[in-house]
């Protein structure tokens, strides 16, 4: 899907953003959707914020050009997903925010997977972003914001992205359905996980899962397993569900056994969900 479509697909946030450019907020979290999908929305928004077109970003001048292929001075890009974000990249933040934007009207720092950052970068974060108005904004992309430190979350508008129902979906709903199922009943889990298991469809399923959650938290149409996760969840349980999606994610980077993953990711979700709400 390409970038145009994308935006097509979320209209209601473009308008958003749009509507936001004129006195932007500080920061933004994008949850939802594919990893790159929240990467593409974090440049847009800098687009937004620094394109000299009124009616909205053109994409096509060299401003946009250059955010959208992350060459422009202004734009820093800090990725979670090749290592985790460390105290030692917020000091680079601390340094930067102090000087004026060099080309662009605001300096945007944006945030891939930010649920790599470690606690104390998060923290050091939090304080800058506590930080009165100025010219720097920041944008963090998550899979679901639980992911973030609540009070990170509280300084932030949080915004949405639609879950593509893709064919990973549909061939996976089986699975998935089967999982809901012996998170209801307590049976069945090893019965799945018999077959061989790949990898790509172990981080299939979590990813299945991380949108089943973004999905059971907002407040989009509800069915058959959203219900039962809607049900059964408080805002507790999402974190920790999240949480250990994540680590999910982790183990099967380091090779832990697709398999292994699966099972394990069951019983602790079993667990959560069945935990006495207190
Ligand atoms: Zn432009």
């Amino acid at each position: 899907m390409d970038f145009k479509e994308q935006l097509g697909k979320n209209s209601r946030i473009v308008f958003i953003l749009n509507k936001m450019k004129k006195s932007p907020q500080r920061v933004i979290v994008f949850e939802g959707g594919l990893k790159e999908e929240r990467a593409l929305f974090g440049k847009y928004w800098a687009c937004c914020v620094n394109c000299f077109n009124d009616k909205g970003p053109c994409l096509e001048c060299r401003t946009c050009d250059d955010i959208l292929n992350l060459r422009f001075p202004d734009v820093f890009l800090f990725d979670g997903d090749e290592s985790s974000i460390g105290i030692e990249l917020v000091r680079d933040i601390i340094r930067e925010k102090n000087i004026p934007p060099r080309e662009g009207k605001y300096k945007v720092f944006l945030f891939y997977e930010a649920q790599n950052l470690t606690l104390n970068a998060a923290n050091s974060l939090l304080k800058i972003l506590e930080e009165p108005k100025d010219r720097n904004l920041f944008v963090l992309m998550v899979p679901q914001k639980g992911n973030l430190l609540p009070t990170i979350v509280s300084r932030s508008v949080v915004l949405t992205l639609k879950w593509q129902r893709t064919q990973i979906e549909k061939d996976l709903s089986d699975v998935i359905s089967h999982l809901v199922r012996f998170w209801e009943t307590g049976s069945g889990l090893f019965k799945l996980s018999e077959k061989k298991m790949e990898i790509k469809e172990v981080e299939q399923i979590i990813i299945g899962l991380q949108a089943m959650l973004v999905d059971a938290v907002s407040d989009e149409q509800h069915h058959g397993n959203l219900n039962f996760f809607k049900k059964n969840l408080t805002s507790q349980k999402v974190w920790q569900i999240s949480f250990f999606l994540e680590q999910g994610l982790f183990m099967l980077k380091s090779n832990v056994s697709p398999r292994m993953v699966f099972e394990w990711l069951g019983l602790n979700i079993y667990k959560i969900l069945k935990m006495n709400q207190t």
